[in-house]
């Protein structure tokens, strides 16, 4: 194994207007939490930080139909949202706001760099107003055809057919999404970012990334390439974050774009984090350290925020585009090593939608069935290559097949025949070529299962454990330990090889399995926490509100290692790992979703 390296999870940020579903939590929490979770094992020091999403017309408008503020709204959902996760198991370093004192200096501090090095300029650009309320109307609830494909459900800022970010004023027959009628553009100034000032560079950076990347992530990011366009990075809007500038700094209808400021979360929920632990610079190992990777976990909608615009906004800050410049005060900050995109889950063969009852929220999944259960599924049958519907009926036969009929069966009975015939982990004798085979096939599937983590091949990661598993139980079979009373010294033996599988293959599955991996290690004789679980904590700011954050200490004592077992370590009597679901919740699970 190499040395300890920084090891940058950046996780996409949900925006905080409503729960989040197991779509959003498939796309950025589980494959995120599985990946750092096997990066601290491996012994690298990981920084895993995101948080809530609050700014933009969304929150505006969903706090308007409410009647409640945008400030309240974002309050009621950040909570909701970290809760969720943190039931979840998702081990976020930091998991933040993007309403705190902090994100707003540091997105400033950004903003101004960017503008002292020649990247963003001011610019009068047509702004939608509707004509019946003479409010301004938000991008995205302007709808029309796609100037570039012909699409005709194009938004306003962006076809979701061909992925290119539009400008509404662009669009083909725009009419508002809100009350149909046709917008009327007016004359607005707005900050631009120099996205073609960043062609080369960001050629440069993302050829050399062939062969590292999924090749879909890499393949649209290299599209967009061919057509970059100065982008507008502030919005006549009174909810987000004030532009740094003297003249705008102190009006109330101009602001930062969402998506300018919620990208520079990463960084700002960084030096958050170093300024809890105590050393405000701490962030620095993480953003400043050659050696130091950065990977960025999200959904496919998003690849163009992490595979273009926040690179160029990075090169920008850095001085590093084609007007070059010199690094801001916080100094030369890293570019993302890798963008790991999934693709979409659906939804019974329907995509996701709340109004349409086709969805189910995390909470509501987490209140009926396990954290493990929805991380197993997701990570073996998410859509982390290709778009992946999820069913009832797969869910509940994974989890009853290979959660508790393979898995929890060999955990079970390897453990409770052992704890009831002898109390503690058996004495080995003579093995035979049964028992090396089984334990020397277990002990090397940690380097293959390891390299597939690290590549973030979540599925190939989980069959390889799998395999080992329905090995040990064949064996099991094979050998029949239960039919050898009369042989206690072979009883023995049989059951410390099965232990040692047990063990091993525990090891391996706790990056998914979180939750139950500690139990087992608690079972098989372990002291203190194996993988730790994150937290709620209340915090606060100086001279800004309280606000709850995710964090958790996960040092523990997990390592991604073949341990040899002890014989004669008390061992305590099971209890069931995963419960078996009665396959009529199925039925019950497609009326709650109207009919299936
Ligand atoms: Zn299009």
């Amino acid at each position: 194994m190499s040395q300890s390296q920084h090891i940058l999870t950046a996780v996409a940020w949900p925006y905080a207007n409503g729960p989040r579903h197991i779509g959003h939590v498939s796309g950025f929490g589980v494959p995120s939490d599985v990946f750092s979770r096997y990066q601290r094992m491996a012994g690298n020091k990981v920084l895993m930080v995101s948080g809530t999403d609050e700014h933009g017309t969304p929150i505006q408008v969903q706090a308007d139909k409410e009647g409640v503020s945008a400030r309240e709204l974002a309050d009621r959902y950040n909570r909701v949202i970290a809760e969720d996760l943190t039931a979840l198991g998702l081990s976020y370093d930091l998991f933040t706001r993007t309403t705190t004192l902090n994100h707003y200096a540091v997105v400033q501090e950004i903003f101004k760099g960017l503008y002292d090095n020649g990247y963003v300029f001011p610019r009068t650009t047509m702004g939608a107003i509707s004509p019946s309320t003479g409010r301004t109307l938000p991008d995205r609830y302007i709808e029309g055809t796609c100037p570039i494909c012909g699409y005709d459900g194009a938004r306003g800022d962006q076809c979701d057919d061909c992925g290119n970010q539009l400008d509404p004023v662009d669009l083909i027959n725009p009419k508002s999404r809100i009350n149909g009628e046709t917008p009327k553009f007016v004359e607005t100034e707005h900050f631009m970012l120099d996205l073609p000032a960043f062609a080369d560079a960001l050629g440069s950076y993302l050829q050399a990334k062939q062969g590292e990347w999924r090749p879909n992530v890499l393949k649209f990011a290299l599209n967009l390439l061919g057509d970059l366009q100065p982008r507008a990075i502030s919005r006549d809007l009174d909810w987000g974050v004030p532009i740094p500038l003297d003249g705008w700094r102190d009006r109330h209808d101009k602001r930062l774009y969402v998506w300018f400021d919620a990208v520079i979360g990463y960084l700002s929920a960084s030096v958050e984090w170093a300024r809890r632990s105590g050393d405000p610079d701490a962030w620095r190992q993480w953003w400043q350290n050659p050696d130091a990777q950065g990977y960025y976990f999200m959904g496919k909608d998003n690849i163009v925020f992490h595979a273009e615009i926040w690179p160029a906004i990075l090169l920008g800050y850095n001085g590093e585009g084609a007007r070059d410049g010199k690094p801001g005060s916080l100094g030369r900050l890293g570019l993302p090593s890798e963008v790991v995109s999934s693709e979409f889950l659906t939804m019974e063969g329907r995509k996701f939608s709340s109004s349409r009852q086709v969805v189910i929220y995390v909470r509501d999944f987490l209140s009926r069935y396990d954290a493990d259960a929805l991380r197993y599924y997701i990570a073996v049958a998410g859509p982390e290559s290709q778009d992946t519907d999820f069913t009832w009926n797969d869910f509940v036969n994974r989890n009853n097949g290979e959660l508790v009929a393979a898995w929890g069966n060999l955990v079970n009975r390897s453990i409770s025949m052992a704890a009831k015939n002898f109390g503690a982990v058996p004495q080995v004798g003579d093995l035979t070529d049964a028992d090396r085979a089984l334990l020397a096939s277990s002990k090397a599937a940690f380097a293959p299962v390891g390299a597939e983590l690290a590549r973030s091949r979540f599925k190939n990661a989980a069959s390889q454990a799998l395999d080992v598993v329905r090995d040990a139980n064949r064996y099991l079979a094979e050998q029949e330990p239960w039919k050898l009373k009369g042989d206690p010294a072979r009883q023995q033996s049989i059951l410390h090889v099965a232990l040692q599988v047990v063990d091993d293959v525990k090891t391996m599955l706790t990056p998914f399995l979180p939750t139950s991996s500690n139990k087992i290690y608690g079972m098989l004789g372990g002291e203190g926490v194996w993988t730790g679980m994150p937290e709620i904590r209340e915090v606060g700011e100086e001279g800004g509100r309280d606000y709850p954050i995710i964090t958790g200490d996960y040092a523990g004592a997990a390592r991604w290692e073949h341990r040899p077992i002890a014989p004669g370590t008390p061992l305590a009597p099971p209890s069931p790992l995963f419960p078996k679901l009665d396959p009529k919740v199925v039925d019950d699970e497609l009326a709650r979703m109207g009919g299936g």
